[in-house]
């Protein structure tokens, strides 16, 4: 599950910017500092002069920096101040980021302070006047136990200008922005906002997304966590399909523009028939259609069970022309669209198909972190504090090849990853499902 359909990043673009020089001694106790020639490979690249395939280049090294406590910070742990905010969407881990955050600015470096802002962005709005939060060791010892943010989440555009505003009043060295691909643009704006301002305030992204589909993040914290509590979903949709004449048991999971919930959890549960993607288009009717290999698969085995992630076959549907606060299109509802379609067309051959509907979406993104995304977030917190005392700025921290790396916000925001329907990977859904290799007439 690499990256794909994305823009490769260049030696130059996997630079990590600062805030000025590090030069004060590291007082973390013990571990190894990360050593300044130590590099994580992204790729080798043979890159052609455009319009001349055959003018292969010197092959070109292209590495992330490691993450990890550097020998040298730039920010004096006893007059440093963080933030945290978390935003968009819930998804497991987001308590578990924060504690670790909180955790390792105040234990490792004894930072005096962090501050929680409330409700994602819209907490650095003086008019909204929601409270800052102190967060102590104390306060977040116990929050990984639960789901969802303690600092509450929301959407919706604020000023950079206003968070920088208010970063400088609260007095804030270092902002860590805990949120989806929305926010890490947010990010950028205000590390723009803070250059523009020639202020030393270290701006340090977590990638959140319970889709999986941010570039160069594989796999995004609370992935593990979801796919396992939809396979309890899927689970139960095979019960309910077997447990009927005619039985057909249809899971929707989250997945707006990449399925890797709906193929994971397919995966895991070797249970599933029909796993219908954003990356795959399908027809409904027709001969090589959806209901065609339904039918043919109810009438050998009685029972079928369809896992939808919510982004398939939007081009089947009309278009909501709904946006949410942050400008995210609404989807149609395609689990909706194909269960009337499948009622419809065994209802016309006389057949009172059974078919049970669950949308546990709302439970995936709510339960706690599973214990490997636990320790996956607690990674992320440490690292993202390494890096801001460092003085970095404008990344994001991220796990690649088993390593954890920085990565410039502006490479994981390019562009989005998305499952690559040509990969031994979607190949291996497609056998464990036995749908057809294409549900598409043309
Ligand atoms: P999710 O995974 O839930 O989609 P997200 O971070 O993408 O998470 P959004 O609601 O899209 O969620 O964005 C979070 C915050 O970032 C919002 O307050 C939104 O207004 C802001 N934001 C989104 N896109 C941009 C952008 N291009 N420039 C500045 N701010 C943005
Ligand atoms: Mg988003």
């Amino acid at each position: 599950m690499k990256a794909c359909n994305s823009e490769s990043p260049t030696p130059k673009s996997t630079e990590i910017s600062t805030v000025g020089p590090a030069k004060i001694a590291n007082p973390i106790a013990f571990g190894r500092f990360v050593e300044e020639d130590d590099a994580v490979l992204v790729n080798i690249s043979r890159r052609t002069v455009e319009g001349n395939p055959k003018s292969r280049k010197k092959p070109e090294h292209i590495y992330f920096e490691p993450a990890g406590p550097r020998d040298k910070i730039y920010y004096d742990p006893s007059k440093t101040k963080c933030a945290v905010v978390t935003c968009g969407g819930l998804c497991p881990g987001l308590n578990d980021v924060i504690r670790a955050i909180v955790m390792a600015a105040c234990h490792e470096y004894k930072v005096p302070s962090v501050l929680g802002i409330q409700y994602g962005l819209a907490g650095f709005v003086p008019e909204q006047g929601y409270d800052v939060v102190e967060l102590t060791p104390s306060f977040v010892s116990r929050i990984h136990e639960f789901g969802g943010t303690v600092l509450g989440s929301s959407r919706g555009p604020q000023d950079p200008e206003v968070i920088v505003d208010a970063l400088e009043r609260m007095n804030v060295s270092i902002l860590f922005m805990i949120g989806g691909d929305g926010t890490m643009r947010a990010a950028a704006t205000v590390v723009a906002e803070i250059e523009k301002r020639g202020l030393s305030i270290s701006v340090v992204g977590l990638p959140k997304t319970i889709d999986n589909d941010i570039n160069y993040v594989s796999p995004s914290f609370g992935f593990d966590t979801s796919v396992e509590t939809a396979a309890m979903a899927i689970k139960g949709a095979h019960v309910e399909a077997t447990g009927a004449p005619w039985g057909i048991g249809m899971v929707k999971v989250m997945g707006r523009d990449a399925g890797f919930i709906a193929a994971q959890s397919a995966l895991s549960c070797q249970e599933v028939n029909f796993c219908l993607i954003p990356e795959d288009p399908f027809d409904i009717h027709g001969e090589k259609g959806f209901l065609a290999a339904l039918d043919e698969r109810m009438k050998r085995r009685g029972n079928a069970v369809i896992v939808v992630a919510e982004g398939a076959g939007q081009d089947l549907l009309a278009a909501s022309g709904k946006a949410d606060a942050s400008g995210n299109v609404q989807l149609s509802d395609i689990a909706a669209l194909l269960k009337k379609e499948i009622l419809e067309h065994f209802g016309k051959q006389g057949i009172e198909a059974t078919l049970k509907y669950i949308d546990p979406s709302y439970i995936i993104r709510s339960v706690p972190a599973n214990a490997n995304d636990r320790i996956y977030c607690s990674f992320l917190g440490i690292h993202a504090v390494h890096a801001g005392m460092s003085g970095r700025t404008g990344l994001v921290i991220s796990r690649w090849n088993g390593r954890y790396v920085h990565i410039p916000m502006a490479v994981v925001t390019r562009g989005k990853k998305r499952i690559n329907t040509c990969s031994n990977y979607w190949r291996a859904v497609l056998e464990s499902t036995g749908q057809p290799v294409t549900m598409k007439n043309d």
